[in-house]
Formats: structure tokens, sequence, C-alpha cells
């Protein structure tokens, strides 16, 4: 009984520990940056998930600037920002279409350059006049985490998520679609992938598709089968990030790009975490 008691004792301490780590996990903290790998430089653009960046403004790359040399100076945690935003963070979890934790997400935290953080903060207080909060999904995505992306893609015998997230696709043919990419525009740290909650319900908003959906269903503008309120409701999503300087792709409703991002040739490479900015 002692031994059982030491034990319960013991699980107790971990748990609470461990509820902790849960709860302050995704705080700013005060502890300086970890060295963390290079940003990753590149003027390649990414064919899925980043329509050519249209700024023309100087490049403020992370290797030409001066702070910490991953480039993270330039990002905020979203929460700091937008304290109310409801976060998901897919790839953090094991619900997402390679059905594990994605290499590079170390805590369930949003970060986003500060010019996209900023844009977002005034879309976010005009859906809030409408009722809604942000529920976000994924924003800044390293490097490393499109390279997990990558090799998930290559091996075609994984199709554990298959019926959730491409049940109507060949896993072979995901490059070829344009799914996966050996880049993508949320390196780039100004791309965000979200959608509404009504607070009056308490309940997502429906669009009419589910988030990283590989399909037709999930074009913005897809209507087949779906109800007038849903089209309006991805019409509504649509239209006030594009009032704040986010633009829409035409594959995903739930994805948009700042406009004029701030470094649209450098693919960021540091890891999902409070750390990462908690200077900034
Ligand atoms: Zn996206």
């Amino acid at each position: 009984m002692i031994v059982k008691k030491r034990f319960e004792n013991l699980f107790c301490a971990v748990l609470a520990i461990s509820l902790v780590i849960a709860l302050f996990g995704c705080a700013t903290p005060k502890a300086s940056s970890s060295g963390t790998p290079s940003a990753v430089s590149s003027v390649a653009q990414s064919a899925a998930e980043s329509p050519a960046a249209s700024s023309s403004q100087p490049s403020e790359s992370a290797s030409g600037s001066a702070g910490a040399a991953d480039g993270s100076e330039g990002f905020v945690l979203l929460s700091d920002v937008i304290p109310d935003a409801i976060q998901e963070i897919r790839y953090y979890s094991t619900y997402n279409f390679v059905g594990a934790r994605v290499d590079g997400y170390e805590e369930p935290c949003a970060l986003l350059t500060k010019e996209a953080a900023a844009a977002l903060k005034e879309a976010s207080d005009e859906f809030k006049d409408m009722g809604y909060r942000l529920k976000i999904y994924d924003a800044y995505r390293p490097q490393m985490a499109v390279d997990h992306f990558v090799r998930w893609a290559e091996d075609l015998n994984d199709t554990a998520m298959k019926s959730y997230f491409y049940p109507d696709i060949d896993k072979n043919a995901l490059f070829v679609m344009g799914y996966i990419d050996q880049k993508s525009g949320h390196s780039r740290g100004s791309s965000i992938d979200l959608t509404l909650f009504d607070m009056k319900t308490g309940k997502e908003v429906d669009m009419g598709g589910t988030f990283d959906y590989f399909g037709e269903l999930s074009h913005p503008t897809y209507s087949k089968g779906l109800t007038d309120e849903q089209v309006q409701n991805r019409r509504t999503l649509r239209e006030v990030m594009s009032r704040h300087s986010f633009q829409p792709i035409p594959t995903e409703w739930w994805h948009f790009d700042l406009t004029n991002e701030p470094y649209p040739d450098t693919y960021f490479n540091f890891p999902v975490s409070a750390e990462s900015v908690a200077k900034n």
C-alpha cells in the first residue's frame, strides 16, 4: 500500500507539472532565444500555397538584417496581438494529413510577422463586431515542417489519414496536383490558415468543407452541393480578410497571404515556439 501511495503521489506531482507546462506552454517567456537553425533563403516561390508575392518593396531578408541569426526578430506571438483568437494548431497535433506532430512545431502557437499580425488584428476587430472570433489552424510554418510534408508525400504506403483529408485523390498525385510542394508561403511568415467561430452559437461557422481537405470542395468559390449560407460564409471570410490586406488563393478557402509581405524571398526555419520570438 505504501508503495502504491508513493506511486500515486508521484503520479499527482507529474500530472501537476504537466498541467503547468500545458497552461503556460505558449506564454511569452522571459528567457532569451536559444540558437536555432538558420533561415532558408530562396528566390523560388511556392506553387502550392503561395501565389507570387506582389510586393516590390525592398526585402529585409533574414540573411541581410541584424538581430537574431535565424531571422525571427521580425515575428511575434499571435496571442500577444490577438489574445482572444482561438488557436488549434493542427500540425502540432496528430489530427492532420500526416497523422503525426510535424517537425518544427515545438508548441501549439501561432507566430506571424509583425506586419501580418497587425493586419490580422484589424480583420479580427471587424469580425468581432459581426459576432465572430478567429480560429487559427496554422500561421508561420518552418521549412523543416514543409520538408516533413515532402518526406510524408514520398512514402506512398503511409495513407493513415487518407479517409479524412484526401479520400478521392491518390497519394502519388499530391505533388503533381500541387497539394504538396518543396516550399510553402507559410514559411515566409505572412500567411494564415483560419476560419470563423460564431460567438452566438458557440460553434465554428459552417464553411461547407474542412481545413486541409485536398479537393475541389476546398476552392473558395466552389458551390456545387453547398448551401447558400455556406457559400455566403466563405464570401464573408474572403471579403473581410481582403479589406485588411490579405489576399485569398484559388485552392483553399481557409488560406490567406498578406499583400506586400515583408519577407517575400525568405523561407525561415526557426521552430514554432514562444521562445523563438521571446526577445521581440
Ligand atoms: Zn495555408
